[in-house]
């Protein structure tokens, strides 16, 4: 058994953390530089940004390395600091969780390549697998408990993403963002992904969803991945609340109260392993963790639930999307 699934097995129910993204800017990282960069040019706001999320509960926390791989670091001229980066990324999570005194799990995050796949691109399979599988050795030599790949979109960016992830010896999670209609940006629905599951290299122990649009959005995802499968592990990390346009900004609306609820809604609805994506403050988190600490888990809720105690459906589905028709694609950061 990994440590993942003693975790799993012992608590029943872990709490991951929150918005790394959003934290960051928070702390003052500018639009456009690469987070990556702070692992090694500002330790002590990743500690710090860790320490929050640990102080607050958290079970698990994933690394800063969302966007190290080597395609997005060569946006800043830093595709050779792929082992570097991740590797510091993997210390300054251990050495937050050091001080908590509790044993802690550390994700090492994997994001998109950022380029599309040919024929849309100019990405092959192979390079994909390449690029996956570099950051993932610096991740995993490092020491992470678990390969984390999220935001996830394209099918093929999955497959490659899992055959990289085999052999490396530890567990590999997979979540995607459900941003479009109820689909990913690719045009899967979320029970495409526990069919997809079959045709990966190295099988996930826990798939689910993260990011995408807002909180309701996220727990109908789940309700779908976990009707499909309900022996799944299901991992639920959603957005905020509802995001809404402030400025040049995109701010998010959801209170400590709002997440402490989208956490009960999200064991309700059959998660294992529930955090928070952009917006999800440690003051946030630390709500959930009540939450999670205090609720038994109840009735299965209906998307109309979700609705009424959580908000609208940012993108809801619509019936293009139904009949297979291309759905329009959202602009939308990682
Ligand atoms: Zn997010």
């Amino acid at each position: 058994m990994s440590k993942l699934e003693e975790h799993l097995a012992e608590k029943g129910i872990l709490l991951a953390d929150g918005a790394t993204g959003t934290t960051l800017f928070d702390m003052g990282l500018q639009s456009g530089d690469a987070p990556e960069l702070w692992n090694v040019d500002e330790p002590d706001k990743i500690r710090a940004m860790h320490k929050g999320f640990l102080d607050a509960g958290a079970d698990i926390i994933l690394t800063n390395t969302f966007g190290g791989n080597k395609h997005r670091l060569k946006l800043s001229n830093d595709a050779h600091r792929v082992r570097e980066l991740n590797a510091a990324g993997v210390d300054r999570a251990r050495e937050a969780a050091a001080e908590t005194g509790r044993e802690v799990l550390i994700g090492g995050s994997v994001g998109p390549t950022g380029e599309l796949f040919q024929p849309l691109g100019a990405l092959t399979y192979e390079e994909a697998v390449e690029a996956f599988s570099e950051q993932m050795e610096a991740l995993v030599e490092a020491g992470v408990d678990v390969l984390w790949v999220e935001t996830m979109s394209a099918a093929e960016e999955m497959k490659a993403a899992s055959e990289a992830a085999k052999d490396k010896g530890v567990p590999l999670i997979l979540t995607a963002s459900f941003d479009t209609a109820g689909r990913t940006m690719m045009g899967l629905p979320p029970k495409g992904l526990n069919d997809l599951r079959a045709e990966f290299s190295c099988t996930p122990v826990a798939i689910g969803s993260n990011c995408g649009v807002g909180a309701s959005d996220l727990l109908a995802a789940i309700l779908e991945i976990t009707e499909a499968d309900p022996e799944a592990i299901v991992v639920a990390k959603g957005n905020c609340g509802i995001p809404q346009i402030s400025g040049k900004d995109l701010i998010y609306s959801g209170t400590p109260d709002l997440m402490a609820d989208y956490a009960r809604l999200a064991v309700d609805a059959g998660a294992r392993i529930i955090g928070g994506c952009c917006g999800t403050s440690a003051s946030h988190l630390a709500a959930m963790r009540g939450a999670l600490d205090s609720h038994e888990k109840t009735d299965r809720p209906s998307v109309e639930d979700v609705i009424e105690r959580i908000g609208p459906l940012v993108s809801p589905p619509n019936k293009a999307a139904e009949s297979g028709e291309s759905p329009r694609r959202n602009r939308r950061r990682g």
